[in-house]
């Protein structure tokens, strides 16, 4: 590959502090914006796992015994430096992933907000203690666990790393992270700010791959825990594969998320919502509201999510969806809709951005009476579409919320405190949002979804992420031989 043709040099193994050459087979990556190479990426398997796990391995234990108090200055640092590098590593994420410059840059304050919450690790960390009978004193710590892997998806390049790279590390693991092949440019910029914080090498490695090599970090003997975050399938696969190793794993899936719209919403914030729930990168979101179950007479709050619709236009405020495959995929979930008698409103089929031709554009799409039934429904089309489903009571909307097999969200939006607390009580997903379109849960609150949007017991921010992260030592202490024994010491 002529790397002179490239706009970024060509993305590297960082093991041990260092950028490796691999003899693997390379991928180009396209940006979906407009279709020009960006870069090469390795498709790595496990012998250079192998080594990375080596690293890990090595600096394990210098780094574990540091103290928390110790480790996050580290992170300290590397804030100052993600947010002096904000416009650059904002631009990176728009390039390879295709969102717009604003969503681009919202990503990495997020990430800058997620290390923030690393950095007050220490005040949520300190351990307990308890004298527990006469003399004889028990404490607990929590203790890392080891080398761990986490596994990212193509949809947010720059944040979703960080949903576990700084707790795990102050928590005191080391960490091998598998980005997406898709998207992999931005960890070499992580893993290159981390070692500008000083982050020990080994610490911290990144290696590239698909397929083979997830499987070879589910199958690897020294990776203690796996956190996955991309589709369902993947996701179980995984969570079965770790599991059966008698790994740790958390394994994000997919998700279908329902906003339920009630008569008596206020219509200009509805609308607002939905249109920025449907839409935000591209759709692109585990988070999108992508089914509106409408309650009872909406028509004139539909007509207002059309109008908002219409404001969002491809290439300026609406980015590209990531491949010729994604758009391909989208627009088959719209005709087919169309097909089985659902109404398009919005069509953003075939969407074109001048100067643009070789890029992957869907325009907003929004379809009325689409049934329960329909692919369109059921399934994560990840794209910036939203079906909108009848329904003639709330009981009836929160039942084929209920049906949904995925569980990350959902909302509604009322102006009625009882009925929003009835959808708070009886929807079935992990984050619920009260006129709220995107209800992600902010530090340090956690992030997962129920059912089959999640696969394990822990969240993985938050505090939540702190028990996935760590083991407990529980020690039981007796300096006291005055006392005597007793079965209770
Ligand atoms: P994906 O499942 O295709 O890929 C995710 C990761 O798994 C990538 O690193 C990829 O290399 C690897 N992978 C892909 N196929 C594999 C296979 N057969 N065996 C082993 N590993 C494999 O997901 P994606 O397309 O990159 O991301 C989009 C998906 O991620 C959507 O379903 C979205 O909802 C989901 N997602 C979920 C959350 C959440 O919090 N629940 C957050 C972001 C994205």
């Amino acid at each position: 590959m002529e790397t002179a043709q490239m706009l970024y040099p060509e993305v590297r193994n960082y093991v041990a502090g260092n950028f490796i050459n691999s003899s693997a087979e390379t991928l180009e990556i396209i940006s979906p914006l407009d279709g020009s190479l960006l870069s090469t990426v390795p498709l790595s398997g496990e012998t250079e796992l192998n080594e990375a796990v080596k690293a890990a391995q090595q600096a394990f234990p210098k780094w574990s015994a540091m103290p928390i108090k110790e480790r996050v200055q580290i992170f300290f640092r590397y804030k100052t430096l993600l947010e002096q590098n904000l416009e650059e590593l904002t631009e990176l994420v728009h390039r390879e992933n295709g969102k717009t410059l604003g969503e681009a840059r919202a990503e990495v304050e997020k990430a800058i907000e997620l290390t923030e919450f690393a950095c007050s690790l220490p005040q949520l960390v300190a351990g307990e203690i308890l004298e527990v009978s006469a003399g004889v004193e028990c404490r607990l710590e929590k203790k890392p666990i080891g080398v761990v892997a986490s596994i990212t998806p193509f949809n947010f390049p720059n944040m979703v790393p960080h949903w576990t790279i700084p707790n795990a590390l102050a928590l005191g693991n080391c960490m091998i992270l598998k980005p997406s092949e898709k998207v992999p440019i931005s960890a070499n910029r992580i893993a290159e700010l981390l070692t500008e914080a000083g982050l020990p090498a080994g610490v911290f490695n990144v290696v590239n791959g698909a397929q083979e090599l997830v499987e070879a970090i589910c199958d690897h003997p020294d990776i203690a825990a796996v956190s996955f975050v991309g589709s369902t399938n993947v996701a179980k696969i995984v969570y079965r594969r770790a599991t059966s190793n008698l790994k740790r794993c958390v394994a994000l899936g997919g998700a279908k998320n329902h906003i339920i719209v009630l008569p008596d919403a206020n219509i200009g914030l509805t609308a607002a919502g939905v249109a920025a729930s449907m839409s935000g990168c591209a759709g692109q979101r585990c988070m999108a509201g992508s089914a509106m179950l409408g309650v009872g007479p909406i028509d004139n709050i539909i007509e207002k999510i059309v109008e908002e619709a219409k404001k969002i236009i491809p290439g300026e405020n609406l980015g590209s969806v990531i491949s010729k495959e994604a758009k391909e995929r989208i627009e088959k979930y719209i005709s087919e809709a169309e097909k089985a008698g659902a109404k398009v409103l919005v069509d953003g089929r075939n969407a074109m951005v001048s100067g643009k031709e070789n890029g992957y554009y869907v325009g907003p799409t929004i379809i009325d009476f689409v049934t329960p039934d329909m692919a369109i429904a059921k399934e994560e089309v990840f794209g910036p579409v939203l079906a909108i489903i009848r329904a003639k009571t709330l009981d009836e909307a929160l039942q084929i919320e209920n049906k949904s097999e995925y569980g990350n969200a959902a909302s509604v939006f009322t102006q009625s405190g009882g009925l929003a607390r009835y959808v708070m009580e009886n929807a079935s997903a992990g984050m619920i949002g009260v006129n709220v379109g995107v209800p992600v849960p902010r530090e340090p609150f956690s992030f997962g979804g129920w059912n089959e949007s999640k696969f394990g017991t822990c969240d993985i921010t938050g505090k939540s992420s702190i028990e996935f992260w760590t083991q407990m030592k529980k020690t039981t202490t007796k300096w006291n031989p005055e006392a005597g024994i007793n079965w209770m010491s």
